[in-house]
C-alpha cells in the first residue's frame, strides 16, 4: 500500500517537499490555510541565495557554513524537483554596507566576506556543484566606503 504523507503548509519548504516525496512515489497531501500556495514568506523573499556573508557575528562558524553548503546545492535541487533553472532569474551584483555602529567592524565583515568566499570556491572545487552556471568562483572585493571626501 503507498504510504499517505500529509504536509501543512504550502511554502517553498512544504511544496519542494511534496514534490519530492511524490516523485518516490508516496501519496502526498499539502494543506494550505490560504487560498493559494506560496503566498507568504516565499513569496516576498528577495531571491538571494545566501553565501553565509551576513552571518559575520557567528564565531561557531556554523551558520555560514551551512548557507554556503545550501547555496551550492540549491540550483541542481531546484531543477531535480521543479525543472526550473535558476541561472534564467539572475540578479544584478549588490553591495553590502556596514553601519559605524554595528557590532561588527568593517574590517572583521571584509575578512569574513574572503573567508565566506574561499570556503565555497574550496566546496565547489572539493564537491562539485556551482552557485550559478559560468560563475563556480565567487569573488567578494572589500572596499572601503567614503563619506563626506574622508576614508572611514
Ligand atoms: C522580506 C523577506 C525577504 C527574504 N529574503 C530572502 C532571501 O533573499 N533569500 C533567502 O534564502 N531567504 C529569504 N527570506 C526567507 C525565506 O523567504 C524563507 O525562509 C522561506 O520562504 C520560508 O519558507 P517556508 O515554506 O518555510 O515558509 P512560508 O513561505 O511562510 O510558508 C509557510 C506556509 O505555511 C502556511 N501555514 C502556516 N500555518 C498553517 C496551518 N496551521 N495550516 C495550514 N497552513 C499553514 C502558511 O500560510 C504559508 O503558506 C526572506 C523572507 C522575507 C520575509
Amino acid at each position: 500500500m503507498t504510504q499517505r504523507i500529509a504536509i501543512i503548509g504550502a511554502g517553498i519548504t512544504g511544496t519542494l517537499t511534496a514534490i519530492g516525496l511524490a516523485q518516490q512515489g508516496f501519496r502526498v497531501d499539502l494543506i494550505e490555510r490560504n487560498c493559494e500556495a506560496v503566498t507568504e514568506a516565499s513569496l516576498y523573499n528577495e531571491g538571494k541565495i545566501h553565501l553565509g556573508f551576513l552571518y559575520a557575528h557567528d564565531h561557531t562558524w556554523e551558520t555560514p557554513r551551512l548557507m554556503i553548503e545550501g547555496a551550492r546545492s540549491f540550483g541542481p535541487i531546484i531543477q531535480r524537483l521543479t525543472g526550473f533553472d535558476v541561472n534564467t532569474i539572475l540578479s544584478t551584483p549588490f553591495f553590502y554596507g556596514v553601519h559605524r555602529e554595528s557590532l561588527v567592524t568593517a574590517d572583521a565583515f571584509a575578512s569574513h566576506l574572503l573567508r565566506c568566499t574561499s570556503t565555497f570556491n574550496g566546496v565547489v572545487q572539493a564537491k562539485g556543484g556551482a552557485y550559478v552556471d559560468g560563475n563556480v568562483a565567487i569573488t567578494a572585493r572589500a572596499m572601503r566606503a567614503r563619506r563626506m571626501g574622508r576614508s572611514l
